[in-house]
């Protein structure tokens, strides 16, 4: 009875570990499929000059912009870049890959850790 139930147990976290070696090479090419990323936000920004008389100080103002800025923060530094009007298409792909690539990474994670639990628990029976 305890032998049937071990291997049906067995059979059980073979299968698992099947399944999760099939989704962590899935993980793999999905990652492979992304193309450029870009760490950050983007945020738009309006501003004030040093003209005097300009519109920007009129009444109400009209601020000059937008301004398109993406901040990002690597290796504990902060840093922000403008970006042209043109490029924001691109930016925005970008910001979405690196999203994206954060989320599959931390798939892995949490599949990776699986399977490697299964199997360090497999190698003591
Ligand atoms: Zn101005």
């Amino acid at each position: 009875m305890l032998a049937a139930y071990r291997c049906y147990t067995l059979a059980m976290e073979n299968r698992r570990e099947k399944a999760l070696e099939r989704q962590i090479e899935k993980v793999k090419r999905d990652l492979a499929k992304l193309g450029d990323l870009r760490p950050g936000s983007l945020s738009t920004q309006y501003n004030v000059c040093g003209t005097p008389g300009c519109r920007c100080k009129a009444s109400p103002p009209e601020k000059h912009g937008p301004y398109y800025q993406v901040s990002y923060t690597r290796k504990g530094k902060s840093s922000s870049k403008f970006v042209k009007k043109k490029d924001l298409p691109a930016i925005r792909k970008q910001l979405k890959n690196y999203e994206r690539m954060k989320l599959l990474i931390d798939r892995w994670i949490e599949l990776g850790t699986e399977l490697s639990n299964l199997r360090l628990a497999k190698e003591t029976i």
